[in-house]
């Protein structure tokens, strides 16, 4: 299946062209027939999976020729964040560059009056969050009145953020002949009642299961206690290639606090949550994006669908309680066919949340074993030393270990920039879990004391 195939016009192919991409992906071949022949439509579908350009280019496609009137856009994209807001305008700027349409980006945090004069001067397309897109509502700047295409972009989100009544209040006010087009990671009870209720006999398209974790990231979980969380950290990112990667804490309040002690340590770490100003949060976004941070401590909410390529870590510095939060998180990393890792640090108080992960992913997280992680992410610096390291038996840590260590293809391989120095990392199995039980080397092996009689 080609983009010529699916019968996008020559000012969008070309623009796809530039690109570089040269055929759609799964939810793109899916979604775009049905977009184009102006069906509603649910996609399943996580971000990182192309689903962006899976709505954006049939909406250009189909809104191209139409001209909007002052304050009576013709299509609305409604987004739980403000960087996933940005996110979306950029590609539409990008696939929409020879087609003519105009775009206003309408979320909080930014200047009302650019955006107003926008509005006034007429657009196609709006992408917006909920509550910016109300306020001005409310405030008389915009009609929705002409509204033919909806999309509710990262509905389950949504949900989470608790956007939901925003969304039926906007949805109420816009003309029931439409379009609508939902998508979600997840299909909670709730999500699927918003189907029912704003779409109408909506096609199904879905590209991976909602619990499915992307196959080329390799996870870790490294059993700690809540005092010596920050060390275990530093020496798992000291002992791998960190490109560039997301720490995600629960809770906001870490977030400063650990950013500034990584920062002191001398790696280029810098915060990103919600309570920053709007300006700050765009700047520091930027800098990782351009490789001028390398390890961004954020929030859930904050890294929720950001596409930043080639991202080669993500650590949990909690075990998050949703397990949704921990199939994005890990998403993070791995993206477009290249390999990525998952770090998590648990503790016995967080077994529970690993439980419920495990069971979501339907695969048990391998469990960290010092040895495997110094033979193949240190080899050319402590090959000595390490290569008397014992040789684990669990034949999951085992293989996933080898084909690291023998890939040459791996994307990461330049020295960590945000590392200030190389230090051979702790071998942990030596170490007594906050427990009392022995760090192990898998499940084969060792059953945890968690698992026990539960
Ligand atoms: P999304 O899931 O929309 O956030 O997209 C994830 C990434 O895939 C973005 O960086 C897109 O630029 C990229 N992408 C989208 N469609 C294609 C395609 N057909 N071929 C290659 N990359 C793509």
């Amino acid at each position: 299946m080609s983009f010529e195939e699916l019968g996008l016009s020559e000012d969008i192919l070309k623009a796809i062209e530039e690109c570089g991409y040269t055929e759609p992906t799964p939810i793109q071949a899916q979604a775009i027939p049905h977009v184009l022949m102006m069906r509603d439509l649910v996609g399943l579908a996580q971000t990182g999976t192309g689903k962006t350009a899976g709505f954006t280019l049939p909406m250009i496609e189909v809104l191209a020729g139409g001209r909007a009137k002052a304050r009576m856009p013709r299509s609305l994209i409604l987004e739980p964040t403000r960087e996933l807001a940005a996110q979306v305008a950029e590609n539409f700027d990008t696939y929409g560059k020879y087609s003519n349409l105009s775009k206003a980006l309408l979320t909080g945090g930014t200047s009302l009056d650019e955006q107003i004069k926008k509005l006034d001067r007429g657009v196609d397309v709006l992408i917006a969050t909920p509550g910016r897109l109300l306020d001005l509502f409310e405030r008389g700047r915009i009609l929705l009145t002409d509204i033919k295409i909806l999309v509710i972009d990262e509905a389950d989100r949504m949900l989470d953020m608790g956007f939901i009544p925003d969304i039926e209040k906007i949805v109420s006010l816009l003309p029931p002949m439409r379009q609508t087009l939902l998508f979600s990671a997840t299909m909670p009870p709730e999500i699927k009642r918003l189907t029912t209720q704003f779409l109408n006999n909506p096609r199904e398209v879905s590209v991976a299961a909602p619990a499915s974790t992307a196959e080329n990231v390799e996870q870790f979980l490294v059993w700690t206690h809540p005092k010596k969380k920050y060390d275990e950290l530093e020496s798992i990112i000291k002992s791998e290639d960190v490109k560039n990667a997301f720490i995600f804490c629960n809770r906001k309040k870490d977030i400063g606090g650990l950013a500034t002690w990584l920062g002191k340590k001398g790696y280029n770490a810098k915060p990103l949550h919600g309570d920053m100003a709007q300006s700050a949060r765009t700047q520091t976004l930027d800098d990782f994006k351009n490789d001028k941070i390398t390890l961004l401590v954020c929030s859930d909410v904050a890294a929720r669908g950001l596409d930043i390529k080639g991202m080669s870590h993500v650590f949990n510095f909690d075990v998050p309680m949703n397990p949704d939060d921990y199939v994005h998180r890990i998403g993070r990393t791995g993206r477009a066919g290249m390999d990525g890792r998952a770090w998590t640090l648990a503790t016995k108080e967080e077994d529970k949340y690993i439980r419920q992960i495990e069971k979501r992913i339907k695969s048990s997280i391998p469990v960290f074993d010092g040895s495997k992680k110094t033979q193949h992410t240190t080899k050319d610096k402590h090959t000595t030393k390490d290569k008397k390291e014992p040789v684990t038996k669990s034949p999951v840590t085992k293989n996933k270990v080898q084909h690291v260590a023998e890939d040459k293809k791996q994307p990461h391989k330049k020295e960590n920039p945000g590392k200030p120095q190389t230090e051979k990392p702790k071998k942990q199995d030596d170490r007594k879990r906050s427990d009392g039980g022995e760090f192990v080397t898998g499940f084969g092996e060792e059953v945890p004391p968690f698992f026990k009689g539960k």
